[in-house]
Parts: structure tokens; sequence; C-alpha cells
């Protein structure tokens, strides 16, 4: 059989190919349609305010239905759209999709939530990322404060010189810019001075763990404040419990993200959530 494979000269699944390999390729082959297929989607996870404990925006994170294989994680779809270079069309995707939402939910809540949309390290490095913002926030008119994108850390120091004059320009549209995933690097805060960033968002890994491990509450401690110095506001994703909810709140961080406050929900799910808040708390922005 394999030689007469071979005679047809193209195969796609070859014999020797491990299953991981057999799936990924078939990922990158149907993750080529998803969008036309209409099987990508958005579910947005609540951000909370860690002094008033009332909601302030929203990190859009995408999702993709796949028709056999069911849900595929972004950690896994992600990284290979980034390799093939569909993350620039998935990206671009997102970003409308989500400024859209927002816009539609700012008027029907009549609230200022903030969105937050993630932005890979190739969409960074695209000639024309600095357009598809500006032309985004005209066609949506989204006020530019309420837009944040968050770029990761290895994102950023992948080019220093590039990636510092991208931003610049981001920034000059009046939208906030935020580093995610901190302290999983080992750029360290001395780097981050050289961007023109608003937010930093510590990694889930720490604040997973804060509750059992004495490291991770002095880090993000020691994040917090030197953040702080450099007139950053702190955000902590992957709050899992009260404790560490608590903890964050003693140790001044600004906002957070989790399961223990809220899960990502689909946009039907969110707009029940916002509907089910005190009036003053949807109102308080
Ligand atoms: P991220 O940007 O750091 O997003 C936070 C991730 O933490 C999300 O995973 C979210 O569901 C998860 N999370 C939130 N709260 C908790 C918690 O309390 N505990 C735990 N264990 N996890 C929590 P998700 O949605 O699977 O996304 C994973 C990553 O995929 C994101 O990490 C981001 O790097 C990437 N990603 C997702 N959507 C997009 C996108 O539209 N564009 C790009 N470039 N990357 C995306
Ligand atoms: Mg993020
Ligand atoms: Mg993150
Ligand atoms: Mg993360």
């Amino acid at each position: 059989r394999a030689k007469a494979a071979g005679r047809n000269g193209y195969r796609f699944f070859a014999p020797e190919m491990s299953v991981e390999a057999k799936t990924r390729m078939k990922l990158e082959l149907s993750l080529r349609h998803a969008l036309e297929r209409r099987e990508l989607s958005l579910h947005y996870q609540p951000r909370i305010d860690l002094k008033t404990m009332s909601i302030v925006g929203m990190e859009a994170l995408a999702r993709w239905h796949h028709p056999e294989l069911g849900d595929v994680p972004p950690m896994q779809f992600i990284p290979i759209a980034e390799e093939n270079g569909l993350i620039e069309t998935i990206g671009h995707w997102v970003l409308e999709e989500a400024c859209t939402q927002a816009q539609r939910l700012l008027g029907k809540f009549g609230r200022q939530l903030r969105i937050s949309v993630n932005l890979s390290a190739r969409q960074l490095k695209s000639r024309s990322i600095v357009e598809q913002v500006r032309g985004v926030l005209d066609r949506t008119g989204i006020p530019p404060q309420l837009l944040e994108l968050e770029l990761t850390e290895s994102a950023l120091i992948d080019d220093i010189a590039h990636s510092a004059g991208v931003l610049k320009q981001l920034k000059c549209l009046g939208i906030q810019l935020a580093v995610d995933d901190f302290g999983t690097g080992y750029s360290g805060l001395a780097y981050l001075r050289r961007f023109p960033l608003d937010v930093l968002k510590l990694d889930r890994s720490f604040v997973m763990h804060q509750d059992e491990d004495e490291n991770s509450s002095e880090f993000i401690k020691a994040f917090v404040d030197m953040a702080h110095a450099l007139k950053m506001a702190v955000v902590a994703e992957g709050v899992e419990t009260a404790e560490t909810l608590q903890f964050l709140r003693n140790a001044s961080c600004d906002e957070a993200q989790g399961y223990f406050l809220a899960r990502p929900l689909t946009l039907e799910a969110f707009e029940a959530y916002l509907s089910r808040l005190p009036a003053a708390q949807r109102h308080a922005g």
C-alpha cells in the first residue's frame, strides 16, 4: 500500500505519523475553513474591580467548535494558527467581533465596560496591525479607552525595538495596552519600562497556587508593588478561591478574573450575567 501511495505521489497521512501529528494536521486543515463555516465564537470572562467588587470589563476568549472533534481549546489551535499565519485573519475577526459585541452591550446596559482582546506575537509583527485597530475603532464606534489589547511578555521581547514602535503607535489611538501572562517569561519589569503599558496581568500559574505556595504569594506582592511604582494597574488571572481573592485585595491588586468570580461565558450567558447584577453595580461606571 505504501508503494502504491508512493506512486500516486502525495499522501496526507503517512502511516508512520504519530496520532498527535495526525490530529494536528487534521486541525490545521479544518482551521482553514473554521471562520467561513462559523465554527469560531467568543466567550467573555468578567473582570472585577477588587475595591468595589463590581464588573469593570471582560476578556474576549476565542472558542472553536470542530464538527467532529468537538471543542478544541485555544491552547491547541492558537499556536497552529500562529504557525501557519491564519492568526492574522482569525485575530482580525476576534477584534472586530469583540468590539462589535462590546459596543452593543454598552448601549444595552449603559455601562462603561472595557473589552480586552488578546493579540498574538504574529499580529504584533503584521504591518497592518495599527491600521486594523484604527479601522475597528472607526467601524464599531467603541470609545478607544474602552479597548484593551493584551500582549504576552514573550511577544513583546521577541523584537523589542519593533514592538516598542508598534505599541507607541497603538497607544496614540487612545487604547489601553496590557502585558499578559506576566511572570512566566524572564524579561522582568526592567524590560517592560520600554513599552507604554497600562496594565500588568499576573499569570494564572502564580495566582492559582497562591494559597498553597508561599513563593507565589511573595512574587505577587512584589509584582504589585513594582507595577504600581511604574504606574501600571495590576490584574490577577486565575482566581479560584475565596482565600486568593482576599489575599489579592490585601495585596492592593487592582482587578481580577477567575473561576471563583466568573467563568468565561457565551455572549448569551454574559448578557444574562449583566442583567442579574444589582442596578447599583450595573450603572456604577
Ligand atoms: P489568557 O489570555 O491568559 O487567558 C486566560 C485563560 O485563563 C483563559 O483560557 C481562561 O479561560 C482561563 N481562566 C480564567 N480563569 C481561570 C481560573 O480561575 N482557573 C483556570 N485554571 N483558568 C482560568 P482559555 O480561554 O483556554 O485561553 C487560553 C489562552 O489562549 C489565552 O490565555 C490566550 O493566550 C489564548 N487565546 C484565547 N483566545 C485568543 C485570541 O482570540 N487570540 C489570541 N492570540 N490568543 C487567544
Ligand atoms: Mg489574555
Ligand atoms: Mg493571561
Ligand atoms: Mg495566561
